[in-house]
């Protein structure tokens, strides 16, 4: 988990929004569990974001638009197996492939 302030103020101390503390008969400090995923910023009160989590997700939305992918395809006009972009054209004959 790497926890960051939503509006930057550059605190560090986050308050677990929905988290169960666990004390002895004296009141103390025993132990937390967190309920429910949630954090305030100690510092100003704004949402915290957790930038553990966004590398994932963006790295999914890279692949899910995904760059290009060159494939395999017969030439209908020279009949030679090129490797081309979708969109290009053969680059023996110039003719125009069509990528299914
Ligand atoms: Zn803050
Ligand atoms: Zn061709």
């Amino acid at each position: 988990m790497w926890l960051v302030c939503t509006r930057r103020c550059g605190g560090t101390l986050f308050r677990a929004l929905f988290a169960e503390v666990i004390v002895d008969a004296g009141g103390r400090y025993r132990d937390h569990q967190i309920v429910q995923p949630g954090y305030l910023c100690v510092s100003c009160g704004a949402p915290a974001a957790d930038l553990s989590a966004v590398p994932e997700s963006m790295a999914e939305d890279a692949a899910a638009e995904s760059a290009p992918v060159a494939v395999d395809v017969l030439c209908p006009r020279c009949e030679t197996r090129v490797t081309i972009f979708p969109g290009e054209e053969c680059p023996n004959c110039g003719a125009e492939l069509e990528v299914a």
